[in-house]
């Protein structure tokens, strides 16, 4: 595994985290993206290397929505960065984690990801992306 990618945090609102999360970065929302399949409205920041994920639910029966119901608000996940997923999800079953799903999924920000039940680590969401463009890329140029 490389470097945090991101850390993601689940919010109840969007625009009022964006702003509280700009002010204290001292940035702004440099892009927000649905992502459908998990329903959940996303907004990144910056902090130098370093990437926010603020999380809304975009329906009652997200994720999102339930953490909150069950949690409150924070940190919901971290994620790290992977350049081959699927080598990463075997490494990781083999070792016994739980995976909470079977393949790799499109996610936001342009990233096949996976997660890692809770359950198997300590109660930390843990998030594998693997960003496709560079992918493509290096499968273009071959
Ligand atoms: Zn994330």
């Amino acid at each position: 595994m490389n470097k945090i990618e991101h850390i993601g945090i689940a919010v109840n609102s969007l625009q009022s985290a964006g702003k509280i999360y700009g002010k204290l970065l001292n940035t702004t929302i440099y892009k927000i993206e649905d992502v459908l399949s998990e329903g959940v409205k996303t907004a990144f920041l910056s902090a130098g290397p370093n990437k926010i994920e603020l999380l809304e639910a975009s329906n009652p029966d997200s994720p999102i929505a339930k953490f909150i119901a069950k949690k409150g608000e924070g940190i919901h996940h971290i994620a790290f960065e992977v350049d081959d997923i699927k080598a990463e999800m075997e490494r990781l079953k083999g070792e016994g984690f739980v995976l909470l799903n079977d393949e790799p999924k499109l996610g936001a920000d342009n990233k096949l990801v996976c997660f890692v039940h809770p359950k198997s680590a300590n109660g930390v969401l843990i998030e594998l992306c693997q960003e496709l463009e560079p992918r493509i890329k290096s499968q273009e140029s071959r």
